[in-house]
């Protein structure tokens, strides 16, 4: 039988592990790397660099260096998010055909699904390696708070990448999968969870192998990322108030002060203060210019203090929607790099009055949790139940822009819900179907999914015909629509595809260009 792996698709790190003599293990690289860096870069000789190689160029190659590309899977090119990464990254992203942010590097384009492809390629060969037989299915991880859009995108990639994608489940709940391994007894645990570009939160109750997701939110566009930004825009800032010169056009400076802002944060979780030098970071008519200053603990505190707030709130918001409040918790668990810093545990052990859990690697228990699902699904000797949520409600938009929910933010996943929706005018023959999710009372400032016609309705007044609208979320928290008039029994259903995300015949068209990078283990 082959091999089912689980992989933990991160913003900054991907992670692989699998079942080896009954346990989970993550499965390091020939160089002996756990964690793989989610980093793909083209040399000016058109050669493909993944992971650590691709990470180490960077600064040099900046513009042809692809990192953080999962905080736009799945995003419309228009999104504030998107908009936002123009700024901030040097390859450059440009719109697609399908309103979908492309990536351009070395004069080749990809979508952001193949960029996830590339390091999850990278994943599955790691662990052919160690394994010494092939791999061809997976479970791969998301945040919990990503939608249907950035879930398929999620799959897309894993098709390309030539994985066989079992499930996608969510990053905390995989974690809590772990977590409960090595755990046994009834317990409530708040699984706390900020990485390089993510974060999510999420409560679950974990009893003799079921894991059940109670309440989940998040934020999908913050993380380790925007604290290294804060350093760099006050870097950049003390700069120019002592050279008068902006550095932000400047793509190899500006790749250089973010490598060093991230070694300084990371410094100072263990350390009280840190020096950042950069030689010749710039020059002007009175020659070389340096940059040499002292940053403390304290100044980074200041630098990112709301952040850290913002993120408190989603966690209150979490132990609200589970009807719970803090002290109920039994344990908290921390998880995401971003997540060693001094403030940020310090900030969660106040708000559940008890320090964070420790003995779980945060590296680690995603891709292992993922692993462990794997396994139950492929041969079910792991007797493990996970039962998880969806993140935002569900519903479509109507008369007047406004949105009907039919399935509720953290309801349990798979979920089928239908509802009778009519006509607004005499003998209307179609109704127009629009999806959206997200919390807002208007659709248009939720995300929308995918919209679809219903036509033929038979002639009636207004307000009569009866059109039943079924919505299903499936495990892996995939979205599929259908719409039926009940009087002519006529029936449309789509598995809701948004238009940034990929038709059949496009990924089709890229699982075979994609299919001359496959390898095979020797012998
Ligand atoms: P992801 O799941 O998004 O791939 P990770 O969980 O690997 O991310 O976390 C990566 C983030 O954690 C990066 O922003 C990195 O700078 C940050 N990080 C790693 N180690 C530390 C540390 N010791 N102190 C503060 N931040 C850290
Ligand atoms: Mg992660």
């Amino acid at each position: 039988m082959a091999r089912v792996i689980g992989i933990d698709l991160g913003t900054t790190n991907s992670c692989v592990a699998a079942f080896q003599d009954g346990q989970p293990v993550v499965i390091p690289s020939s160089g002996g790397y756990k964690v793989t860096p989610s980093v793909f870069a083209m040399t000016a000789d058109a050669e493909h660099l993944v992971g650590h190689p691709a990470r180490r160029q960077a600064i040099t190659n900046a513009e042809n260096t692809v990192f953080a590309s999962k905080r736009l899977i799945g995003r419309r090119f228009d999104s504030a998010e998107v908009q936002r990464s123009l700024e901030l990254y040097p390859y450059r992203i440009f719109e697609g055909p399908n309103e979908d942010p492309r990536i351009s590097i070395s004069d080749q384009t990809f979508t952001c699904s193949e960029v996830s492809a590339v390091v999850l390629r990278e994943m599955k060969r790691i662990a052919e390696e160690f394994l010494g037989e092939s791999v061809d299915s997976a479970v791969i991880t998301v945040p919990a708070y990503f939608n249907d859009t950035q879930r398929q995108a999620t799959r897309d990639a894993g098709r390309i990448a030539g994985l066989d994608v079992l499930r996608i489940i969510n990053e905390p709940a995989a974690a809590a999968l772990a977590y409960g391994m090595a755990h046994d007894g009834e317990e409530k645990i708040a699984i706390y969870d900020l990485g390089g570009g993510t974060f999510d939160m999420s409560i679950l109750e974990m009893s003799d192998g079921v894991v059940e997701v109670v309440a989940t939110a998040g934020n999908t566009f913050l993380g380790g990322e925007d604290f290294d930004q804060r350093i760099v825009d006050h870097l950049v800032g003390n700069f120019e108030s002592e050279h008068g010169i902006d550095l932000r056009s400047d793509a190899m400076a500006m790749q250089r002060l973010k490598d060093v802002a991230e070694k300084a944060k990371c410094i100072l979780s263990q350390r009280e203060s840190t020096e950042i030098n950069l030689p010749f970071l710039a020059s002007d008519g009175e020659g070389p210019r340096h940059l040499t200053c002292e940053l403390s603990r304290d100044q980074l505190e200041a630098l990112v203090e709301d952040i850290v707030e913002g993120t408190l709130k989603s966690v209150e918001q979490c132990v609200l929607d589970a009807g719970l409040e803090p002290k109920d918790i039994d344990h908290v668990v921390v998880v995401g790099g971003q997540s060693r810093m001094p403030m940020v545990q310090e900030a969660v052990a106040e708000f559940f009055g008890q320090r964070p859990h420790k003995g779980v690697n945060p590296d680690e228990v995603v891709a292992l949790g993922a692993a462990i699902q794997g396994c139950a699904l492929v041969d079910g000797t792991q007797d493990v139940l996970l039962l998880d949520v969806t993140p935002l409600s569900l519903g479509i938009s109507t008369a007047g822009g406004h949105f009907a929910r039919i399935i509720d933010r953290n309801s349990t996943v798979p979920v089928n819900k239908s509802h009778p929706f009519t006509t607004t005018r005499d003998d209307q023959s179609a109704v127009k179907i629009r999806v959206f999710q997200g919390e807002n009372d208007m659709a248009l400032e939720n995300d929308l999914l995918g919209e679809f016609v219903l036509a033929g309705i038979p002639s009636a007044p207004k307000g009569e015909p009866e059109i039943e609208v079924s919505f299903d979320i499936d495990s892996s928290g995939i979205v599929s629509v259908s719409a039926r008039d009940m009087a002519s029994g006529m029936k449309q259903s789509i598995t809701v595809n948004a238009k940034s995300t990929l038709s059949e015949e496009e990924l089709d068209l890229i699982i075979e260009e994609n299919a001359q990078f496959d390898v095979q283990p020797r012998g």
